[in-house]
């Protein structure tokens, strides 16, 4: 809404600093006010008509003349502008400024009809002199419309053509010197404007031809004295301008016929095209066609019309050189920077919320695999990119160019993070589902109890794991941007794999080494406990004969059990290295696994001699070789005692012979060489590569582990001096009660 003390003073026109709504621009608007101020408002004005999104079709038009010749009247009349226009009665001064306003009329159709996007600018009091002023604005204005416009009218009485020292001609002499300074500095693109001469109150009596010879003398003259600046002395008035002519009855005395030759007029502002090499002072012919020819567009794009106009009037205004190519220079970088903003806005609209989501995700732990990320981000990126280009492309080529560069960078760094954290998500998430799958193919094949390969499962997975990774990273590839070549993020997947494969095929053979460890204890607690249950019989040395072994004696006890307990291991190593070679496992870590599993396995070993050993158990032991000693006879048969016998002799003979086991038991040895077993060779040395960190779970072994401090013959020491003092006691006790026993049934025998 505008207040109403503003409608008042201005009615619809739009001017300087007001706010802009559609209907203030109704009648056009006022680009340069009586202070000289640019309107802020031009690029809102030409969003609004349409022009704006033009490009390059769009085509403008200034109007020069005297005041009060009729040049509102004439640009209402042609293009169906509301430009201000004196009153007949009051012969009121107009002000000062520079208007502008589209074309309002369709202007016919067929090829009658007019170009696209006229845009019309009144310059309103140019004509200073007449009214005694200065020519500054006269300048000014004329530079401006030179600068920008394709045609520019000249509107002139008819009774003032011939007239050399006329306000026209004053007018026309500062427009030529004017040109001659602006493009002093654009030599290279010189280009050319028309001007077009509309003769008003055309009475007839003088042929248009007849005028047209005396403007062009009169314009020679004028080209001829005026002092050029050096380098230009030998410049042609026809290397700037084109000319064309027209004439227009008295609209007063005769509207109907000034109606009809307007209209006639206004057909001729269509694109036209040169058919002949025919420049200068007689292009007029060759303009019948149309007055547009292209190569009087300024190409400045009507979306940076108003910044390039602006930055036009702000160098006339302080005085300034006009340099228009470094103008169009600066209009390229400005715009550039703001349509970059402007795609950089919808690429961030698309890309804002993916870069959530995997923030999201990276916050809560759990990086997120965007779908698709590959499609939306290289669509996003085409898109940005064409929508820069089809604006952009318009300003200059080298600008346009740099900032294209730019833009993608920034682009690029965008989608560079995204696709840097998808692939470190795809990478955390492939690694997850690898050692989950080979885990679960484990446990099913461990379900089925089949022998299951795991070299094959880790195998089979990992070329899986791979080619989700690859199409993912493919996915992203960008054709031709060398940053989205993922081959380095590629290998530190596999890598990781491989890493992730050598933990699972350790905890493999840990597994492995579990079971081995279990068959070893489940096998020696049998084979062991046999061979203690021997002492049991005092007819230890009688053997088995059935198998034809060497008989047995109570004194290879030791080299019995290190037999049995090497041949067991041994078998379990052969288990053991069949079964890690089938998973791939490296001779490093068979040699380790070796290793543990002798160290393991003696500790189970010790382990079972000290339950074997343990104080019931072995007294027991001790008894009943006792007992089968001294109960019954060298063939196998109970004794039933008698008075006479000698019990206390028999007594004493058992009682020392079963009390030799205890020393026997007491130490590990062998008989050979009276000396416990070779363990530290038997148990070899760590291999180098075996992790102290990872052996804590096992139990120090004396002789074995220097930094324990126990020997070797602590190690084979299986009852204490203490202990085997107290199982004699004990024994004693027991064998004693059993002789007693004995003497009561010898006694009560007799007696029965
Ligand atoms: P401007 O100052 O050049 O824009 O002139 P205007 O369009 O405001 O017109 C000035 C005066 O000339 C007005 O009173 C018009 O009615 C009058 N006028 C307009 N066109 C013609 C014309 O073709 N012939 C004559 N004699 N007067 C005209
Ligand atoms: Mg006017």
């Amino acid at each position: 809404a505008t207040a109403p003390s503003v409608m008042t003073m201005n009615g619809h026109f739009a001017a300087v600093g007001e706010a802009p709504t559609k209907e203030q621009y109704e009648r056009g608007i006022q680009v340069i006010d009586e202070e000289q101020a640019f309107t802020p408002h031009l690029n809102t004005y030409l969003q609004i008509t349409g022009a704006a999104q033009s490009g390059f079709n769009y085509h403008l038009i200034s109007v020069f003349g005297s005041q009060s010749t009729g040049k509102s009247t004439l640009l209402n009349n042609l293009f169906g502008t509301e430009f201000g226009v004196m009153s007949e009665t009051e012969r009121r001064q107009t002000t000062k400024g520079i208007w502008m306003s589209n074309n309002k009329r369709e202007g016919g159709s067929g090829p009658e009809k007019m170009a696209d996007n006229i845009l019309v600018m009144d310059v309103e009091g140019t004509d200073g002199r007449e009214r005694g002023e200065d020519q500054d604005f006269e300048r000014k204005s004329a530079l401006f419309a030179l600068a920008t416009s394709e045609v520019l009218i000249v509107n002139i009485w008819e009774h003032q053509v011939g007239l050399y020292q006329g306000a026209n001609m004053g007018l026309l002499k500062t427009v030529f010197e004017v040109n001659l300074q602006l493009f002093l500095k654009d030599k290279q693109s010189n280009p050319r404007s028309l001007l077009f001469f509309v003769i008003r109150d055309h009475i007839g009596a003088t042929p248009l031809s007849n005028l047209r010879n005396t403007l062009i003398a009169d314009l020679t003259n004028i080209w001829t004295s005026l002092s050029k600046p050096p380098g230009l002395e030998k410049s042609k008035i026809e290397d700037y301008f084109d000319f064309a002519f027209a004439a227009l009855p008295h609209k007063i005395l005769q509207p109907d016929k000034f109606v009809t030759e307007v209209e006639r007029l206004g057909t001729r502002f269509r694109v036209g095209h040169r058919s002949a090499k025919s420049h200068g002072l007689h292009s007029d012919h060759e303009l019948e066609g149309g007055v547009f020819l292209p190569e009087y567009h300024r190409r400045i794009p009507a979306d940076g019309f108003s910044v390039y106009a602006e930055g036009i009037w702000d160098q006339i205004v302080n005085n300034k050189d006009l340099d228009l190519p470094t103008q169009q220079e600066l209009l390229a970088q400005f715009r550039c920077d703001e349509i970059s903003r402007e795609v950089l806005e919808a690429f961030d609209a698309a890309i804002l919320p993916l870069e959530e989501k995997q923030a999201e995700g990276v916050r809560l732990g759990k990086p997120t695999v965007l779908k698709d990320l590959g499609v939306s981000g290289k669509a996003a990126r085409v898109k940005t990119v064409k929508a820069f280009e089809t604006e952009a492309s318009r300003y200059h080529k080298g600008v346009y160019t740099r900032k294209r560069v730019e833009l993608e960078g920034k682009i690029d760094t965008r989608l560079k993070a995204l696709y840097q954290g998808q692939l470190a998500a795809a990478h955390k998430s492939g690694v997850a589902s690898f050692s989950d799958a080979v885990a679960g193919a484990v446990k099913t094949g461990q379900k089925k109890g089949a022998s299951y390969e795991f070299a094959d499962i880790v195998a089979r997975e990992k070329v899986v794991a791979l080619k989700q990774f690859e199409s993912e990273a493919r996915s992203l590839a960008i054709e031709g941007v060398p940053w989205s070549n993922f081959k380095q993020q590629y290998n530190l997947y596999e890598k990781d794999l491989d890493e992730v494969s050598a933990r699972l095929r350790k905890e493999e053979m840990r597994r492995l080494a579990t079971r081995v460890e279990r068959w070893v204890r489940s096998r020696l607690g049998e084979s062991v406990g046999l061979e203690f249950n021997k002492l049991g019989s005092g007819r230890g040395g009688s053997g088995a004969p059935e198998t034809g072994e060497k008989p047995l004696t109570e004194k290879d006890l030791w080299d019995r059990i290190w037999n049995v307990f090497v041949a067991t291991v041994k078998e379990a190593e052969t288990r053991f290295v069949e079964r890690a070679k089938s998973f791939d496992a490296s001779q490093d870590e068979i040699d380790v696994g070796l290793w543990r599993l002798r160290r393991k396995s003696w500790g189970v070993l010790r382990a079972k001699i000290d339950e074997e050993v343990m104080e019931g158990n072995i007294l027991l032991k001790l008894r009943e070789n006792f007992e089968d000693k001294f109960r019954y006879d060298e063939a196998g048969v109970p004794r039933i005692w008698r008075p006479t016998d000698d019990i206390e002799g028999m007594y004493t003979k058992a009682k020392e012979s079963t009390l030799t086991l205890i020393p026997l038991l007491s130490r590990f040895r062998l008989a050979a060489t009276y000396a416990p077993p070779e363990l530290p060779d038997w148990i070899g040395n760590a291999p180098a590569s075996v992790d102290p960190k990872d052996e804590e779970d096992l139990t120090p072994i004396g002789g074995v582990d220097e930094e324990e401090g126990k020997s070797l013959e602590e190690e084979m020491t299986i009852l204490s001096e203490a202990k085997r003092q107290d199982l004699v006691v004990r024994f004693k006790k027991t064998a004693d009660g059993v002789y007693v026993e004995a003497k009561r049934s010898a006694i009560g025998g007799v007696a029965q």
